[in-house]
């Protein structure tokens, strides 16, 4: 059984369309329980009636055509209840609906099975018999469990934009009906799309028009010259290994000469793909003949030829990079966009980026939000493939784009981007204006930073400090630990920018999503793991170093504070305040000049800190809370896993309580507190904010702007009275509702949704 359905799910990554997914699923599950009849129904998500897609035993002309509303027929019960119908008499049944067009008058028994896929209810898988018979658990089970797989494969298939579904076809034709995403970063644009991928993934590679067939064609055929030749290399590399092990080599070359894969590819271009997108749909092809194969040897085969085929692609990839132009609104598209992707495209062309995987607390969300353009991210039926050159809408306030939008809602979109601009121009005004409520009370912005090049420009917003220096960034970008007087001169840098403004330099985060490329750790559980503080105290040398390197900065400004990330037991807390104080008095015995001692914080990001908030506040400066942490562990909620982003909300009622019990203990021994997670950027969190009494917050620069502005609209007054309401509430969404209803009431609306 396992065999049975390890095969299916290989020829069905293999498949190219969903078409062909489907029709294999038919034609194997109806062999596998031996059966009259297997069909597989999905949900046109414009309409939401359910349609034979594929059938293998009833009328293949009824495919496309029967069609069901929501709930209707057995298809409708099984969808409803999301539960398997198995019954052995089905026109007996009070649901049963009968569709001549199918032939199914003969069928007695009838098993369905809900296709589902992140909650949702795709479809179902349908088998039928003539004879009477109750299935088998067995088989039931069995159909459950591909059904589950299924729905995995034909969603990968969807984000790697070789399907389209039903309604897939229709909104790519244009029109209003929207892919649905998740919103990564506010704002509305209206540009072109421009699809990227990764550069060993053949699966995501986008087709896109050529025009110059035969400057295509020769940069395959050199592509293949230049692999063959990398072949005989490595060929006589190896002639010490045993001739089986070499056989591989042989095997390739095999193929490489094989007119069919070569000629195939040609044609496909000839036809007006470009070479990457005529190699993808190639290769997918014979690997799909090798996968469906009995012998497990010859299956192994298609494996081979997907290796070959991205030899062959980074090849082509060479070529392609030197070429590579973005237009004037680029909107950049990719399966699994990176920040590197982000970063090749020049700052002025870039007006928005959409991901099929990812979520609001990815990187690129991050960087998106920092940039100032709209992101939507996680769009699970992406069709990436046919996005290039294609005129999009992208509304990152509600996750949603349109592809090949109509003159209607272009002209709609076209609005609200202007009063967009008119907002933020109305913002930069606030620029020199005070965060102070309307009753008084002032809350000190701050930017959040790691690259120095972001620092002016930080400044440029009204940040009036910076609250979060992530110094992992300068390690990053080398390609070894820095020592002490490079690390020096880096943070001189934004210490004297801001100076006599106060800049919270973050010792070294390292770990979990956050790695070296000289420093490599793998662990099974990274955000569980060896992280933060934690390798900051094991490795004391590295430690060190870098305390050393912000004392020698500060020397003379006087404005350095030292943030301590992911501190979860008091201890950590006093061993690394002891080195700290170590080396002021090393530094001060060394260079008899005066060195300050630096304010030094704890970060606020693990739920057994913030219940030992009085213990580690007694024994630092300041707190910061890091709520883009707090939240993934408070909730178990992975923050770049795409599957539970639903789950990660800052406006958890156990979130804001754990905040408010921060604010509460801190300020018990008058140490202040500042926000530097995602969340003080948030305009409904940032009413709760002002209300708990924050000192400060600390955001991504361009954010300042909005944030000042929900602080001078509201009274501290009234945003007590939210809170109080708030802290009653039992969910997540009820709490957003309530306050940006307030905000709507007070004029904002603009900064939770597209439009003044
Ligand atoms: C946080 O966790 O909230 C935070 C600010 O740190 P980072 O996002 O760098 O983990
Ligand atoms: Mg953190």
């Amino acid at each position: 059984m396992l065999n049975t359905l390890r095969r299916l799910i290989t020829e069905v990554s293999a498949a190219q369309n969903l078409d062909e997914t489907l029709s294999i699923i038919v034609k194997r599950v109806k062999q596998t329980i031996h059966t009259d009849v297997c069909s597989v129904y999905l949900t046109d998500p414009l309409n939401e009636e359910r349609v034979l897609m594929a059938t293998d035993g009833l009328l293949p002309e009824a495919v496309g055509k029967v069609r069901l509303a929501r709930f209707e027929g057995l298809v409708g019960l099984v969808c409803e209840r999301a539960e398997p119908i198995n019954l052995d008499n089905a026109p007996e049944h009070p649901r049963y609906k009968y569709f001549p067009e199918t032939g199914e008058e003969q069928y007695s028994s009838f098993l369905g099975i809900p296709i589902i896929n992140h909650g949702q209810t795709m479809g179902a898988l349908v088998v039928q018999d003539r004879r009477r018979r109750r299935y088998a658990e067995e088989e039931v089970t069995l159909l459950l469990t591909l059904a589950a797989q299924l729905s995995g494969a034909i969603a990968h298939a969807q984000a790697s934009g070789r399907m389209q579904n039903v309604g897939q076809r229709k909104r790519l034709a244009g029109g209003d009906k929207p892919f649905r995403g998740l919103a990564g970063a506010p704002g509305v644009a209206i540009g072109i799309g421009v699809v990227v991928y990764a550069g060993a993934n053949l699966d995501a590679v986008p087709n896109r028009n050529v025009t110059d067939t035969d400057a295509e064609v020769q940069a395959f055929e050199t592509a293949v010259t230049q692999v063959r030749a990398e072949m005989t290399q490595l060929r006589s590399e190896l002639q010490h290994l045993p001739a089986e092990d070499r056989a591989i080599f042989d095997a390739y070359q095999l193929m490489l000469e094989s007119d069919s894969l070569i000629k195939q590819t040609v044609q496909k271009i000839r036809r007006g793909n470009w070479a990457p997108g005529a190699l993808r749909e190639t290769i997918h092809e014979h690997a799909r003949v090798f996968a469906g194969m009995e012998d497990s040897y010859l299956r192994e085969r298609a494996q081979d030829i997907r290796d070959l085929g991205l030899r062959i692609l980074s090849r082509l990839q060479t070529k392609e990079t030197a070429v590579r132009t973005y237009p004037q609104q680029t909107i950049l598209i990719s399966e699994e966009l990176s920040p590197s992707m982000m970063m090749e495209v020049p700052n002025s062309h870039l007006i928005a980026v959409i991901s099929a995987r990812g979520s609001g607390s990815s990187h690129v969300s991050i960087l998106a939000r920092a940039m100032g353009i709209p992101a939507v991210m996680g769009v699970d039926d992406l069709p990436t493939g046919d996005l290039n050159d294609v005129e999009i809408v992208v509304d990152g306030f509600q996750g949603n784009l349109f592809v090949r939008p109509s003159a209607a809602l272009l002209r709609e979109y076209k609005r609200l981007r202007k009063e967009e601009s008119s907002l933020t121009a109305d913002l930069v005004n606030l620029k020199d204006q005070p965060a102070v409520t309307l009753d008084g009370y002032r809350l000190p912005m701050y930017a959040n930073t790691g690259l120095l090049a972001d620092v002016r420009s930080s400044l440029g917003h009204g940040a009036e400090g910076v609250g979060l220096y992530r110094t992992e960034i300068p390690y990053m970008v080398r390609d070894r630990f820095p020592g002490e007087h490079e690390q020096a001169q880096v943070y001189r840098k934004v210490l004297e920018e801001f100076a006599p403004k106060p800049v919270y330099l973050r010792t070294l985060d390292i770990g979990g999503d956050k790695t070296l490329p000289y420093f490599p750790i793998s662990e099974a559980n990274p955000f569980l793991g060896w992280r933060g503080i934690r390798i900051s105290l094991d490795q004391p040398d590295i430690f060190l170093v870098q305390i050393r390197a912000m004392l020698r900065a500060a020397e003379g400004l006087n404005n350095l504070n030292i943030l301590l990330p992911m501190i979860t037991t008091v201890e950590e807390v006093v061993e690394a305040q002891r080195l700290i104080r170590r080396v002021h008095h090393e530094m001060l015995e060394e260079q008899q000049t005066v060195l300050e001692m630096p304010r030094v914080g704890v970060m606020i990001e693990v739920p057994s800190a913030v219940y030992q908030i009085k213990q580690i506040a007694r024994r630092c400066d300041f707190i910061s809370i890091g709520t883009n942490d707090l939240v993934q562990y408070l909730l178990a909620v992975d923050r770049n896993n795409r599957r539970v982003a639903a789950l990660y909300d800052c406006l958890h009622p156990a979130v804001i309580k754990a905040v408010n019990d921060v604010v509460e203990g801190a300020h018990a021994l008058n140490k202040p507190v500042s926000i530097c997670g995602e969340m003080a950027s948030d305009p409904a969190a940032v009413l709760l904010l002002i209300a708990m009494g924050l000192d400060s917050l600390s955001m991504n620069a361009v954010n300042i702007p909005r944030v000042k502005w929900v602080i001078r609209n509201f009274s501290r007054d009234h945003t007590q009275r939210l809170l109080e309401e708030v802290l009653r509430m039992d969910s997540a969404d009820l709490v957003r509702r309530h306050l940006n209803a307030a905000l709507e009431n007070a004029g904002l609306g603009s900064l939770i949704r597209a439009g003044k």
